[in-house]
């Protein structure tokens, strides 16, 4: 039976990586009954300055799984991140960003195999801001003044959130991940010698669920230690914790590792569905000019594949990918020694390179 799969090509690259993503994943033999949905900025004005329709979301969760391309935030204004409300309305709370070194990338490391498990819905980003200046502000100043501190009168303020029950299920989850991918160890990632209440309280209940998984290697990092042990040895870590912030800064420092976010895949699962989408964003400068590294949105494919139960497909295609990367021929101009390299290829013929490579006819 095929499977039922909402499409969602974004804007900016997003559209163009898409259809090469769609193009390699049929290939593999998998059927697949794509849902195309359309989000982001380009279909804002249809429909009625919303660059999330409520159908989009029912699509989502009327199937599940969701293939993404990424999708721009304007800066300082406009409209919330669809990307975060995609998060939050659909309680995709584990984000999953493996980062791998494949033979042929060019990188100052080699070896590199960890994955990065980010909680997606509480801490800093859980959206609960104050504006500097506004009559909640001052009102909240005046009562930390009462019961906490001062902060200064003219300060803007957001809210970092860290509930027992948001880390219990995002450290339950890291362990599942681990024990079904044949990895031996859990780092949780933490500042908890600073946040007590909400670093510490993170770092306590990791520990708790450790006891429970002991099956599993755990141990713990502060964060500003883990990005130098990170820099200087990255295969000493395997699955990494992390609560909101810290995941988002340090995936695309994981990225940097393992060659740049043409790379980094991404998978966002919660308890209605699982979203899959690269780590980069929709990089408006390169839109419509084939240009763009089509594998993190490939390897994100590889990720649906394996959450589908199509092992055998998904390792096929990252095998085709790694031949295609270790020849080094058909890769776009990040991957090249020079990013004016002339001999770099486009979007399409990446996915011309793989179609190839997994046998099937190039149309
Ligand atoms: P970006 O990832 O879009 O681009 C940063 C730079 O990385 C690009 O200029 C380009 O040089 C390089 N790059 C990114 N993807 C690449 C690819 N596939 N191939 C080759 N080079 C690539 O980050 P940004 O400029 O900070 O963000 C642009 C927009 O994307 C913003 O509106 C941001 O909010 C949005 N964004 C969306 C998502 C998402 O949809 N999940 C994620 C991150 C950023």
């Amino acid at each position: 039976m095929a499977h039922a799969v909402t499409l969602i090509p974004g804007d900016g690259i997003g559209p163009e990586l898409t259809e090469a993503t769609r193009r390699v994943l049929e290939s593999t033999g998998v059927e697949l009954d794509w849902d195309v949905q359309h989000a982001g900025t380009d279909v804002m004005e249809e429909q009625g300055g919303n660059p999330l329709p409520d159908h989009v979301l029912e699509s989502i969760e009327r199937n599940g799984v969701a293939l993404k391309g990424p999708i721009t935030t304007p800066v300082g204004g406009g409209f919330r991140s669809v990307n975060v409300t995609l998060r939050k309305t659909l309680d995709l709370y584990g984000q999953v960003r493996p980062c791998k070194t494949y033979p042929g990338v060019r990188s100052r490391y080699e070896n590199v195999d960890l994955i990065v498990v980010r909680e997606a819905t509480e801490d800093l980003y859980a959206g609960i801001e104050f504006e500097q200046g506004s009559e909640e502000a001052l009102e909240l100043i005046d009562w930390l003044a009462r019961h906490a501190g001062n902060i200064r009168a003219d300060s803007g303020i957001s809210i970092k959130p860290i509930s027992i029950e948001g880390t219990r299920r995002i450290f339950e989850f890291g362990f599942d991940y681990a024990r079904k991918n044949g990895r031996h160890k859990v780092t949780a990632v933490h500042k908890a010698n600073i946040m007590k209440f909400s670093d510490g309280l993170w770092l306590r209940v990791a520990r708790e669920v450790a006891e429970d998984n002991s099956d599993i290697e755990f141990d713990d990092r502060i964060v500003d230690n883990l990005c130098m042990q990170l820099v200087q040895r990255p295969e000493e870590y395997d699955v990494l914790v992390l609560p909101n912030l810290y995941g988002d800064i340090v995936s695309d420092l994981c990225a940097g590792l393992v060659g740049g976010l043409g790379l980094a895949p991404g998978a966002n699962f919660g308890t209605k569905a699982a979203v899959f989408e690269p780590t980069h964003g929709s990089a408006p400068k390169y839109a419509g000019q084939n240009k763009a590294n089509p594998m993190a949105m490939m390897l994100s494919g590889v990720l649906m594949l394996r959450h589908l139960g199509e092992v055998e497909a998904a390792d096929s295609l990252e095998s085709a990918i790694a031949e295609v990367i270790a020849e080094g021929k058909s890769v776009t101009y990040d991957m090249k020694p020079s990013r004016d390299d002339p001999t770099a290829v486009g979007t399409s013929e990446v996915a011309d390179a793989i179609v190839e490579k997994l046998g099937a006819p190039v149309w």
